[in-house]
């Protein structure tokens, strides 16, 4: 009777498993359409100055608008297209796109704006790609300085000499550098001080919960002094109430981003948030 029950157990584990294998294989597929029909899009989130609101850049976001009209998060096909290694043709898309459109914005705005972009691990990893982002600055006409890479602790930690040359490489251009998601990876201190880094983005988990959680209070107050002691930016992610934002200003927080100013928006609403040089000077 138990050896029955095992076999059965069995049969529905590897039926669990090749669904479960099935569906990743159609996801990869309609991600290569996805790819080739152009349904990727990009939305921007503001990123504004703490204590007077005004904005000085935006966060590239990615998402995928199916043919029916319904947008899917990143979250929902970013790991597929990791392990697919797409993620690499799809990342090239992100900056080139990304890039000619912040040209476009600091143009509206009279002003220079700071683009973020995302860089996924096995995106960086490509051998040439210091000379593909010069590339796509230079068909672009982004200028250096307004491109910050947004790059992930454990990206970061996976220490490689190649790795470290990238991001000496990356600076000397004049590109800076960002660690995402700051406190929820394993980066060592040690390393922050080692890194060509000029910004660290403090995780929204943290942000949640102050200022009434004593200890999220503590952390984003440590991670703001530990980037002020070494010269680095700070952005607060996911920054939703104006007791949230009180506190950073508080804290000396330079800059947030969260649906607090704005939720990541289509290029076109984007650029309406932007005061043109001209209302400016009325
Ligand atoms: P991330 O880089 O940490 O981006 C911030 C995420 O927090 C975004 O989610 C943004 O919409 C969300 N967010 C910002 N402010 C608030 C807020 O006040 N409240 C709440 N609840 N959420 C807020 P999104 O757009 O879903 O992106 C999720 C993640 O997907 C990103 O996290 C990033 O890791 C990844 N991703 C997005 N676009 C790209 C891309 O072009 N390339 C790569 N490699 N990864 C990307
Ligand atoms: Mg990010
Ligand atoms: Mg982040
Ligand atoms: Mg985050």
């Amino acid at each position: 009777e138990a050896k029955k029950e095992g076999k059965n157990d069995f049969r529905f584990f590897t039926d669990d498993l090749n669904t479960k294998m099935h569906q990743r294989l159609a996801l990869e597929t309609s991600l290569h359409h996805a790819l080739e029909n152009n349904e990727f899009l990009l939305y921007y989130q503001p990123q504004v100055d703490t204590a007077t609101g005004e904005i000085i850049g935006m966060e590239a976001l990615i998402r995928w608008q199916r043919a029916d009209g319904s947008i899917v998060p990143p979250l929902a096909f970013i790991p597929s297209l990791e392990d697919s290694g797409l993620i690499v043709s799809v990342g090239e898309w992100v900056l080139e796109t990304a890039c000619r459109d912040a040209k476009l914005m600091s143009d509206k705005a009279g002003r220079d704006l700071t683009l973020s972009v995302n860089i996924s691990a096995r995106q960086f990893s490509r051998s040439d790609i210091v000379e593909h982002i010069a590339f796509i600055l230079e068909e672009t006409g982004l200028k250096p300085e307004s491109l910050r890479l947004e790059l992930t602790e454990s990206l970061l930690m996976g220490d490689t000499e190649s790795t470290l040359e990238r991001l000496h490489k990356l600076k000397e251009l004049g590109i800076s550098l960002s660690i995402d998601d700051f406190g929820t990876g394993y980066s060592s201190l040690s390393y922050l001080k080692k890194l060509p880094i000029s910004e660290l983005k403090i995780d929204r988990a943290f942000v949640k919960n102050v200022p009434e959680n004593k200890s999220d209070a503590v952390i984003v107050n440590t991670i703001i002094t530990i980037a002020q002691c070494l010269d680095l930016n700070v952005v607060a992610e996911g920054v939703e109430t104006e007791e949230q934002r009180q506190f950073l200003e508080k804290q000396k927080c330079p800059t947030f981003q969260g649906f607090l100013f704005s939720k990541p928006l289509p290029l076109e609403q984007f650029t309406k948030l932007l005061p043109s040089p001209a209302a400016k000077s009325q």
